[in-house]
């Protein structure tokens, strides 16, 4: 259980993570040991090096104020006070004969090296050797130095201290690597784990919303981090989300209630037909509703595709140079008898030409919905106002106003989604796919479609496109 704990742990960004720490932590550490390990040594060696020049120093005043009987004697006193383990001395003529020494007894096995005395004379400054022999354990440092007339003074020191100095730094090292690196692995984790705490919450949300509860978010500590971003970002996301998903319920709720209603009707009439034992004049009625049925519903199932198409990108526009004002003139006429019979009066304000690359058959369906629309939703007594003008050099503009029920500002979000009809309208026929195959179109031709509306005043409902359009 434990085991598998830790191989899991393993693969986690927190453990990748808390090695990377661990391990710049110990590099560094191990850069600043070495630094400190140079230092030192190179201090201890130097120091070595003066006490030995300090010797031969007060050696060569000796041999000047007493003579040479008396740096013998000094040379004996001076390794029986410092040990004659510890330090050894020897007193050579130019030709590296020796003529004097301290007890050698411990220290037979070092010789007199003859390239260090070549390279004093040469050179005429003191020599200094180090020796390490496979018998003895620490390393010997030797001086040669010119004290007098003719003598050469070869002194030796065991480099003890230092080498003990050495091994004990080195435990200290492993001790110390050994410590760090546990306490950088524990701290590093505690890091990781606190500055990937958010990412874990983000997580659990993310499982939980795969369970089912789209209404769940991330809670954002502001922080202003990477992390609060990133729940931002989930956030909004999420909300994204179930606005299409509420969309496409809503879209999906209303689809199956305009395919109910005239499925219904054609099942209702076909029953009556069949119960009441039906003339041939009857059934010639049932079929020609029955058509007149199927006819609205594959004109339904059409806009959505071409809306659907046209959206996507996918439905090639059977575009040439043709004059919108004469699309929204003829659209006028044909509208006139419609609005007449409802008592709203229909004016068209639309003189002179203005040619756009358009699809001729999609844009006289863009303008008859909207139309169909401002008539259909005013009221006897009402007026729609029909105007098209150039905004600039470059757009056209194409206007629809009316006096009618007028909208929301809620619903004037929602009335180009598919499907969407404002309550008030539910009196009225439509499947509310008139404004959605508007906007699609209007996009489809490089425009726009907006409106501006005051409950119970009315609708104004504006087109603009390229003049050269696409
Ligand atoms: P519909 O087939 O319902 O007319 P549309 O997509 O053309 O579908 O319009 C969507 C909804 O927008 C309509 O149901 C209606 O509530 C509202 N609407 C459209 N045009 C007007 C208008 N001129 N005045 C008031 N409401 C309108």
């Amino acid at each position: 259980m434990f085991l598998k704990k830790i191989n899991s742990a393993r693969h986690t960004l927190a453990f990748r993570l808390t090695l990377w720490y661990a391990g710049i932590f110990m590099l560094t550490s191990c850069v600043a040991f070495f630094f400190f390990y140079f230092l030192i040594t190179s201090v201890i060696q130097d120091r070595t090096d003066q006490d030995l020049l300090g010797e031969a120093r007060t050696l060569s005043s000796i041999l000047k104020l007493q003579g040479i009987e008396a740096v013998k004697r000094q040379i004996i006193f001076e390794a029986q006070a410092a040990g004659e383990k510890k330090i050894f001395f020897r007193l050579l003529s130019f030709d590296g004969q020796e003529f004097s020494s301290s007890n050698m007894s411990y220290w037979l096995d070092i010789g007199v090296g003859k390239t260090a005395i070549n390279q004093l004379i040469q050179n005429k400054r003191p020599v200094f050797d180090t020796i390490s022999l496979p018998d003895r354990k620490h390393r010997i440092r030797i001086l040669y130095a010119h004290i007098g007339r003719n003598i050469i003074s070869q002194l030796g020191q065991s480099m003890e201290s230092y080498t003990r100095f050495i091994e004990a730094f080195r435990k200290i090292f492993v001790l110390t690597m050994a410590s760090l690196f546990i306490f950088a692995a524990i701290i590093g984790w505690f890091m990781a784990r606190r500055a990937l705490a958010g990412v874990e919450t983000v997580t659990q949300t993310a499982r939980h919303i795969s369970e089912g509860s789209l209404n769940e978010r991330v809670p954002v500590k502001k922080n202003q981090d990477e992390i609060d971003q990133l729940a931002i970002t989930f956030n909004q996301m999420l909300d994204r989300i179930q606005t299409l998903v509420t969309g496409i319920r809503e879209m999906s709720d209303n689809i199956a209630h305009d395919l109910k209603s005239p499925i219904t009707r054609i099942r209702g009439l076909s029953e009556v037909s069949m119960s009441t034992g039906a003339s041939e004049k009857d059934y010639e009625n049932l079929a020609a509703s029955t058509i007149e049925e199927c006819d609205r519903l594959l004109d339904m199932i059409n806009t959505m595709l071409v809306i659907s198409k046209t959206e996507a990108g996918v439905n090639k526009l059977d575009a040439v140079e043709m004059d919108i004002g004469a699309v929204v003139r003829d659209a006028c006429n044909l509208f006139q008898a419609p609005a007449e019979d409802k008592g709203v009066k229909l004016s068209c304000d639309v003189a002179g030409h203005f040619n756009i690359f358009g699809d001729n058959r999609l844009i006289q369906r863009m303008i008859a919905n909207l139309l169909d629309n401002a008539i259909k939703y005013t009221p006897a007594g009402g007026r729609v106002d029909v105007t098209v003008q150039a905004e600039d050099h470059n757009t056209v503009s194409l206007t629809v106003k009316d006096t009618g029920i007028g909208i929301s500002d809620s619903d004037s979000t929602r009335i180009f989604e598919r499907f969407y009809r404002c309550d008030p309208s539910r009196s009225e026929a439509g499947i509310g796919l008139g404004l959605s195959f508007a906007r699609a179109i209007a996009r489809a031709h490089g425009g726009h479609i907006t409106v501006t509306s005051e409950l119970d005043q009315g609708s104004t409902f504006t087109i603009t496109l390229p003049k050269k359009g696409l």
